[in-house]
């Protein structure tokens, strides 16, 4: 367990509004006095529900992450988590908010997360923080090329601190492949893309923006719970065909997807699949604060699942350098880092 804290880590899918801290919360509960009328206990999936009580969750989120200052406290504080987590590089993705209330726009949320970024980059945090505007696929595609104008917008005026986009949101709603357009207008932009796909069985959508993103679009897939051959999804096999052909990084949040029930269990999750097909895969949280888990438990969850041993854990985590949306340079850093490790450890 130990080992696993120490060991440096990356983390390429944590949602801001869900990676609070219990100790955040707490604090924001003491100097406000109240959470917007929300409890505390509302905010966390202690046990597996189905996947729709977690976005139930995260509309509760949003009524207690609103204005300007708290979302400034809430980025900061996540930063310095996953910090003390030994997580060296971290892309954060969130869905910029427009809420007139309190004033705060898609501007000023995208300069206050950059903000708290660079604030904690002054202060000497030991991590690389990176950004991805998020499109929630129930706002629809006009919302959509709003964020990719944003995020263009904040890449360059950061010099790339804001790297890419997630699209997410739940995958009940609306259709993923009315967006490729808009993926395809954010790839040519420069605009690296994290799509939630096949987090369910969607089986048609996921094929069709594989099949126009793949070759065009510097891609990475979220969850990627069904993309793999296995009994029920007889006729769908050219999306692995085309994971495999185009070598996408998977990123598996394990305890996310537990709690969700689209897994039943740390078992049978597809990390396993992928790993053993040596295919890039990347232990990710997802969001530790509804879910509960450190990146570090993560890895401890899965060494203990399937019976990793040190070496293991050091060469999974030098595997996931290069699915990050970074460069060459940064991907030596980390090894670096990674090497220095291991030298201490022995
Ligand atoms: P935010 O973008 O910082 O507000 O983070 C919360 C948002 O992330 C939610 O409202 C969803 O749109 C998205 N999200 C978080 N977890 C999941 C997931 O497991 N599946 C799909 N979307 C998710």
């Amino acid at each position: 367990e130990e080992f696993c804290r120490k060991l440096p880590k990356v983390e390429l899918h944590a949602h801001l509004n869900t990676s609070f801290s219990m100790t955040f919360l707490n604090e924001l509960l003491r100097k406000s006095g109240n959470l917007n009328g929300v409890s505390l206990e509302d905010l966390h999936l202690a046990e597996a529900k189905p996947l729709a009580e977690g976005f139930a969750i995260f509309s509760k989120l949003h009524q207690v992450f609103r204005t300007e200052e708290t979302i400034y406290q809430l980025t900061h504080s996540v930063i310095r988590e996953f910090a003390e987590d030994n997580v060296k590089y971290l892309e954060l993705r969130s869905t910029p908010k427009h809420i007139p209330e309190t004033g705060l726009t898609r501007d000023i949320y995208m300069q206050t997360m950059v903000r708290a970024v660079q604030d904690c980059q002054k202060e000497g945090v030991d991590i690389t923080v990176r950004l991805l505007v998020s499109i929630d696929r129930r706002q629809g595609v006009e919302v959509a090329k709003i964020a990719v104008d944003l995020a263009e917008r904040w890449m360059k005026s950061t010099q790339g601190l804001v790297i890419g986009m997630d699209f997410s949101g739940d995958p009940k709603v609306g259709d993923a492949s009315d967006y490729i357009p808009v993926f395809l207008d954010a790839a040519r932009r420069g605009l690296k893309l994290s799509l939630h796909l096949a987090e369910i069985p969607l089986y048609k959508e996921t094929k069709k923006v594989l099949q126009a993103c793949c070759g065009h679009c510097v891609l990475r897939i979220g969850h990627g719970t069904f993309l793999h051959r296995y009994e029920s999804n007889q006729g769908h096999e050219e999306i692995e065909d085309l994971v495999v052909q185009w070598k996408i990084p998977i990123e598996a949040c394990v305890t996310s997807n537990i709690l969700s029930k689209t897994v039943n269990g740390p078992g049978s999750h597809h990390f396993w699949y992928w790993h053993r097909k040596q295919h890039p895969v990347i232990l990710c949280t997802d969001g530790k604060g509804v879910f509960g888990c450190l990146l570090s438990d993560e890895y401890y969850r899965v060494a203990k699942e399937f019976s990793l041993g040190r070496e293991d854990l050091v060469s999974m985590a030098l595997s996931t350098f290069d699915s990050i949306f970074e460069s060459d340079d940064l991907k030596q850093r980390l090894r670096d880092i990674l090497r220095s490790f291991c030298e201490k450890e022995q």
